[in-house]
């Protein structure tokens, strides 16, 4: 509820600030539970701005999870912007959550979502406006409880100093039981205590303790995926309704980190996604759903799926969105029952140019999998085509890059031989970045000058083709993504040196502050670029070997060994690899 309080306290600042509506909370479908009224409280903290933080499906889970809990509450933050943080300053005012307006430090439990490592800062200084210390061995029982889940925990270490409590795997059931237990506690024992007590969870690191541990695993139920979420009061990167049709993905490319942490492959059924989708955008109101998954056509019923879907929403003008598929999945069926009458473009991941680079990254995926797949969408009225591909790749050759330029010419060449016009295509070119447990981690990055020219010799290739746009992801950007997924306890001092020197909010292009990564790594005797660019010995102590995905770290090294001779695994929905998930974590894959 916005009240009047708020409104006499903070109605001058909103108005001075570009959109306001990010801070005050109050929106459609979100919760209004009485804050003194519980007897704990949560709140997720989104080191990111509003606008990409309401759009992430993993904090809504967690939001509808503990607020579905009697006595408990979630409230949300976002990373406010710089000029909300000058004026607050300004004004003496404090940093609030968004629907009780409370002062984050009066919350039992803080979580940080950290979903890129580029937010790593933004933690830090959200910590400081909070009025909370920044290193955790300063915290004392009057705090809240600093806790941190998301892909990035797979390598905890280098945000270590700064988070009481990691959450490894799955937040749907740990979060709520570390407040419970949190609350239990904190009027009995110390901090260090507690803090003991929760490294027993499953699921959970603590830093002060160093404890090993596995993964948490969630079963996908009905009940455990929210029916309404909070709708933005302007437009967010993600304006729809999201309905989660799988997790995991057992093709297991050899780079991709979402595709390992997330096994085994746990599909959600056929009839829970049909009703979850209905009553999801009855609820919100939003006329776009999507599903999602690593490669949403892998669900085994997809296409029944979207045909109950497409005849309920018929004439309605709400459309579906698929927001990554397998090109080998891909057929014209599928191509009829995606975006009913609205053809926006269309995306396919073949990653890499050539057979050879598809298979050291196990892709499983060939040439005319991807060409008819293309063709199938041309004829089915799509004119805008997207393609995905990671250049810098471990055994990469110039013939490798040579053949994203010539897939491209025989899809065309299918186009003209077909009568087609021929699609507008873009290409979205990242750059590898070696992941923890990934069997990619041992591999080596590419330096900014390999890259560099890696990315002018495609953009003279590119010359000949009218129709294709390259869009590459800023290399310095992925080679600090790097420094920081593959970091030990010295990254962290560099994170606490850029935070005091300003840096923030550093996803974005503009914010990224390259004089003053230049600057710190004089100043701490840190080569940023001879750490990425180093394979890591097989043999060597990580810093994330405390952390377990269930994965054993033998199938890594082999799956590494066959990457260089271009020998490909079989993907699991197939035939199991024994990567060790099931065997380690007691449990199987789950395909409906
Ligand atoms: S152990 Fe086998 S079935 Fe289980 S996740 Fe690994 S490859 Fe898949």
């Amino acid at each position: 509820m916005i009240s009047d309080e708020f409104l006499a306290e903070y109605e001058d600042i909103l108005f001075q600030i570009e959109r306001p509506s990010r801070y005050i909370g109050d929106e459609y479908g979100s919760y209004d539970k009485n804050f003194d009224k519980q007897k704990g409280k949560f709140l997720f903290a989104f080191p990111d701005k509003y606008e990409i933080g309401i759009s992430n499906f993993g904090h809504k889970i967690i939001y509808d999870l503990i607020n579905k809990e009697e006595g408990y509450l979630c409230d949300r933050i976002y990373a406010p912007d710089k000029d909300f943080i000058e004026l607050l300053k300004k004004n003496n005012k404090p940093l609030y959550a968004l629907e009780s307006k409370r002062k984050p430090k009066e919350f039992d439990v803080v979580g940080f979502g950290l979903q890129y490592e580029m937010c790593y800062t933004t933690v830090l200084k959200m910590l400081e406006l909070s009025d909370i210390p920044i290193f955790s061995k300063d915290r004392n029982i009057s705090h809240p409880l600093i806790l941190a889940g998301g892909p990035c925990t797979s390598n905890p270490k280098p945000m270590s100093p700064f988070i009481d409590v990691f959450i490894i795997g799955d937040g749907e059931e740990v979060n709520i039981e570390v407040l419970k237990k949190y609350v239990e506690l904190k009027n009995s024992k110390d901090r260090f205590e507690i803090i003991k007590e929760l490294s027993k969870i499953k699921g959970v690191y603590c830093p002060i303790v160093d404890n090993f541990t596995q993964k948490r695993i969630a079963n996908l139920t009905y009940e455990n995926h929210p029916l309404n979420s909070p709708v933005s009061h302007f437009a967010s990167i993600h304006d729809r309704a999201t309905i989660e049709l799988r997790r995991g993905c057992g093709r297991m490319c050899r780079f991709c980190q979402a595709s390992h942490i997330n096994l085994p492959i746990r599909e959600r059924k056929k009839e829970d996604i049909i009703n979850i989708a209905k009553e999801y955008v009855k609820n919100t109101g939003y006329d776009e759903y999507s599903l999602l998954s690593l490669s949403s056509n892998d669900h085994g019923q997809i296409e029944d799926i979207l045909e109950a879907l497409s005849c309920h929403f018929k004439s309605t003008g709400i459309n579906v969105s698929l927001p990554s598929q397998r090109a080998d999945k891909f057929s014209l069926r599928l191509a009829s029952l995606i975006n009913g009458e609205k053809k926006s473009a269309i995306t396919i991941a073949p990653e890499a140019g050539t057979q050879r680079m598809r298979d050291v990254i196990n892709k499983n995926l060939d040439e005319n999998q991807i060409i008819n797949a293309t063709i199938s969408c041309i004829k089915n009225g799509w004119n805008k085509i997207k393609y995905y591909f990671v250049i810098g790749l471990p055994f990469e050759t110039y013939d490798d890059l040579k053949g994203i330029v010539e897939l491209i010419e025989k899809v065309n060449l299918s186009c003209r031989n077909e009568g087609l016009k021929y699609p507008q295509i873009t290409c979205s070119i990242s750059v590898f970045v070696p992941k923890p447990h990934t069997p990619f981690q041992f591999a080596r990055q590419n330096t900014i000058d390999e890259i560099n020219e890696k990315i002018n010799y495609l953009k003279n290739l590119k010359n000949s083709l009218k129709n294709v746009r390259f869009n590459f992801h800023n290399p310095k950007m992925s080679q600090l993504e790097a420094f920081f997924t593959r970091g030990d306890e010295k990254v962290s001092y560099f994170i606490y040196e850029m935070y005091k020197n300003g840096a923030y909010l550093e996803s974005w292009d503009e914010n990224l502050n390259l004089e003053l990564y230049e600057k710190t790594s004089k100043k701490l005797n840190i080569d940023i670029e001879s750490t990425t660019s180093r394979e890591i010995g097989q043999e060597e102590l990580l810093p994330w070997d405390k952390i377990s995905y269930g994965i054993d770290k033998n199938w890594l090294k082999e799956e590494y060994n066959k990457a260089k001779t271009a020998v490909k695994t079989i993907p699991c929905e197939i035939k199991c690899s024994n990567c060790g998930v099931c065997k380690n974590l007691s449990t199987k894959k789950n395909l409906a």
